[in-house]
C-alpha cells in the first residue's frame, strides 16, 4: 500500500512537471503566432487551463501529504518537441506548432488516464476525479487541434504561396 501511494505521488509530480513544460511550450508558441487569431485564442485559453491544472495537481499532492517542490523534471524528454514549437524548423512554425501541440496533448491524455487508474487502485477517489476532469480538458484541446489542423495547414500553404514570408507564423 505504501509502495502504491508513493508511486502515485511520483506520477502526480511527473504530471506537474509535464504541465510546466506544457505552459512553456504553449507560451512560446502563442508569442510566435501572428496570422492565426483563432489558434492563438485557443492556445491562450489552454494556457489558462494549464495553469489551473498545475494548481489542481498541487492540491492533490499536498492533500496526499507529499510535496511537489524540488521534483525532478521529465529529463528533457520533450525538449525536441519544445524546440520544434519554438521555431527551430524555420518557416513553417505554425504547422510544426500544431503538430507538437497535438502530440503533447495526447501524452497528457495518456498520463491522466494512467493517473485515474492509479488513483482508483490506491482508493484516492478525489485524485481520480481531478485527473478525470483534467483529462477532459486535454481531450477537448486535442480535438480542437484535430478539427482545425487541415484548415491551418491549408491557410499556411496558401498564405505562403502568395506572400512567401508573412505566412510563416
Ligand atoms: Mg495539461
Ligand atoms: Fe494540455
Amino acid at each position: 500500500m505504501a509502495d502504491m501511494d508513493e508511486r502515485l505521488n511520483q506520477w502526480l509530480r511527473d504530471a506537474h512537471a509535464m504541465e510546466q513544460q506544457a505552459e512553456q511550450m504553449l507560451d512560446g508558441l502563442s508569442r510566435r503566432i501572428e496570422n492565426y487569431p483563432e489558434l492563438a485564442a485557443r492556445i491562450e485559453s489552454h494556457i489558462a487551463e494549464t495553469r489551473s491544472q498545475k494548481q489542481r495537481l498541487e492540491a492533490c499532492i499536498e492533500r496526499r501529504g507529499s510535496s511537489w517542490s524540488g521534483m525532478k523534471d521529465l529529463a528533457g524528454q520533450f525538449t525536441a518537441l519544445m524546440q520544434t514549437a519554438g521555431g527551430v524548423f524555420a518557416g513553417d512554425e505554425v504547422v510544426k506548432g500544431v503538430l507538437a501541440g497535438y502530440t503533447f496533448e495526447h501524452m497528457e491524455i495518456a498520463s491522466y488516464r494512467i493517473l485515474v487508474a492509479g488513483a482508483e487502485a490506491a482508493g484516492d477517489t478525489e485524485t481520480a476525479r481531478v485527473c478525470e476532469e483534467i483529462c477532459r480538458e486535454e481531450e477537448a484541446m486535442a480535438s480542437w487541434l484535430e478539427d482545425h489542423m487541415a484548415e491551418i495547414t491549408q491557410a499556411y500553404l496558401i498564405r505562403h504561396a502568395s506572400e512567401s514570408d508573412t505566412a510563416k507564423r
